[in-house]
């Protein structure tokens, strides 16, 4: 199978705990199930419902705090900002709030009246969500057409460390919401096809990104994906 991320042919293997098939590119390192393991949202839901944060969840604060502590000094100049896929909470976008940037959040499953479409933001934060997600390469493109001109991407999601072996004793893509996986690299390789520049790298599970301001390329409306 070709890659969802950068179209390279992908090599597969097995689970041989769950017999689950992934696929993997050793050019961008993107690794995802097969998408037959790929649910709907209503299903997602009932597993979203087990585990949603709380406001006064004082781990659930510093868990976001770290995350803004290495994200907010890339984005000293926003004036507002969007959690995307925020969960069931505002948390997040409270906290971004509490740092004088105005912030929006949504979430597909509890939030999904989404404000002004033609709204643009200086500043757009994904936690926990691209793991998630059937198509994160047009999702991540339908996100930077919502940021400003030299507006800042943060995405936390876990990155594999692109062994196999490893891959098969972590944890992560046992949470059957889980489908797709990446490390820093994949996050290049998309910030390169968009025209957008990888800015900070935690080397564990956070990037950011800074969109350009010229106009990126629009490979959606080009027909390529
Ligand atoms: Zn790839």
């Amino acid at each position: 199978m070709k890659c969802h991320i950068c179209s390279k042919e992908t090599l597969s293997f097995e689970d041989p705990r769950t017999t689950i098939l992934y696929y993997h590119c050793k050019t961008c390192e993107y690794i995802f199930k097969s998408p037959t393991y790929y649910q709907d949202l209503a299903v997602q839901q009932k597993r979203y419902d087990l585990h949603q944060n709380n406001k006064n969840d004082a781990g659930y604060r510093e868990y976001y705090q770290r995350f803004l502590d290495f994200v907010l000094p890339f984005a000293g100049h926003a004036k507002n900002g969007l959690d995307f896929g925020c969960g069931a909470t505002s948390l997040l976008s409270d906290m971004i709030a509490q740092n004088s940037i105005v912030c929006d959040y949504y979430d597909p499953i509890y939030h999904p009246d989404l404000f002004d479409k033609n709204k643009k933001y200086d500043l757009i934060v994904s936690t926990e969500v691209f793991e998630h997600l059937h198509h994160p390469k047009l999702v991540f493109e339908r996100l930077l057409n919502r940021l400003s001109d030299n507006g800042i991407l943060a995405i936390q999601t876990q990155f594999h460390t692109n062994n196999r072996e490893d891959f098969l004793h972590w944890y992560y893509h046992h949470d059957t919401t889980h489908i797709v996986f990446f490390t820093a690299k994949t996050f290049m390789v998309l910030s390169e096809r968009f025209n957008c520049r990888l800015v900070g790298n935690n080397g564990k599970n956070t990037v950011v990104i800074r969109k350009n301001s010229t106009k990126i390329c629009n490979l959606f409306e080009s027909g390529e994906i």
